[in-house]
């Protein structure tokens, strides 16, 4: 069978760090466009927009959406409409009531609606949430703290409404929670700290329980230099789990049961050719839905004016 002709639309940072070395490595697809406005991809056929793809390459049987939260919505619904699966980065969208129609759309198509959460395909999850399942979890901390400037160089669309500020890799870390924990979880308080300059929060201390009243605390934060910190620590009946860099490396009581080099894209790949194949889709909006739920429920401060 012929590969899946694939698009990138908006080739930037996560599209050329994470997604062309995926989509390389995976049998069953292939790059077979870019639509970016500002870049291109030597040898790929480039096109400015998603509208002018759309229009001229009919060939094309999926897009991998990389742009921004805030106008990704409109594409997928666009790009649905001509009968492409679409691969959604995380967050899916700008809102949480925007996605059920996508879904609507696709399934009524027949086309796959894929809307990833890339850190559930770090190694230690799965584990991680085999152990849960076995040994009732007795209380959470998690420490999510990185460096805005390293990771999102000058993208003001961020701190804009909808790009979720602290909460775009946060939501990361509330992906692997909402895996791993064998109860639905929901917000009991959270305290959401905002740049006067800024429409979005840099930092973030969230309180969640679950209908066993297990306790989860999460510290977010933007502006963290030096060494980052992508950790979750579950103290357990079966002893004390440590997730860390992000879902690569998992400990229980300091013993080390997975540290795997983080290969995060290419399951999510793997996951899209296989979902496609059996005409499926897979979309979970329970991390949006608790994001959602701190500016619901959150109070919030000030923090000193942001730049970059
Ligand atoms: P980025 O570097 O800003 O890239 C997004 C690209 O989308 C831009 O280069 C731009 O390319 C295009 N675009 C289209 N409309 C845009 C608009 N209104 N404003 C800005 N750019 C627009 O962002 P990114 O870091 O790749 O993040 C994209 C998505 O991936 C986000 O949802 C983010 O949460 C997710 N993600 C990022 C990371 C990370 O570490 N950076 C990790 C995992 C997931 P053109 O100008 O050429 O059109």
């Amino acid at each position: 069978m012929n590969p899946i002709r694939l698009a990138i639309v908006g080739l930037g940072k996560i599209a050329r760090d994470q997604h062309l070395p995926a989509i390389a490595a995976t049998p069953g697809i292939a790059l077979a466009a870019i639509a970016s406005r500002n870049a291109t991809l030597d040898g790929v056929a480039h096109f400015d927009t998603l509208e002018a793809l759309l229009a001229e390459a009919p060939e094309i049987e999926a897009v991998a959406l990389c742009t921004p939260p805030q106008g990704r919505r409109a594409q997928a619904a666009q790009a649905l409409a001509a009968g492409k699966h679409v691969l959604l980065e995380k967050p899916p969208g700008a809102t949480v009531s925007e996605i059920a129609p996508l879904v609507d759309a696709a399934r009524e198509a027949g086309l796959t609606l894929f809307a990833t959460w890339h850190s559930r395909f770090a190694p230690a999850v799965e584990p991680a949430r085999d152990f849960l399942a076995a040994h009732a979890p007795r209380s959470v901390e998690i420490t999510w703290k990185e460096d805005v400037r390293v990771w999102h160089p000058g993208q003001d669309w961020i701190f804009e409404p909808g790009g979720l500020g602290v909460f775009d890799p946060g939501i990361n870390a509330l992906s692997i929670l909402t895996r791993i924990l064998p109860r639905p979880l929901f917000l009991t308080g959270a305290t959401l700290a905002f740049p006067e300059n800024r429409a979005a929060p840099i930092a973030a201390e969230l309180d969640f329980t679950d209908a066993t009243g297990l306790p989860i605390h999460a510290v977010f934060d933007f502006l963290q230099t030096g060494p980052q910190s992508w950790d979750i620590a579950i103290d357990s009946a079966g002893g004390r789990l440590l997730l860390s860099s992000g879902g690569a490396r998992l400990t229980r009581d300091g013993a080390v049961l997975v540290d795997e080099k983080e290969a995060e894209y290419a399951g999510i790949y793997r996951h899209f050719v296989d979902l496609i194949g059996r005409g499926a889709c897979d979309v979970d909006l329970a991390p949006l839905g608790h994001v959602a739920d701190a500016f619901m429920l959150g109070r919030r401060t000030k923090a000193a004016p942001f730049s970059w």
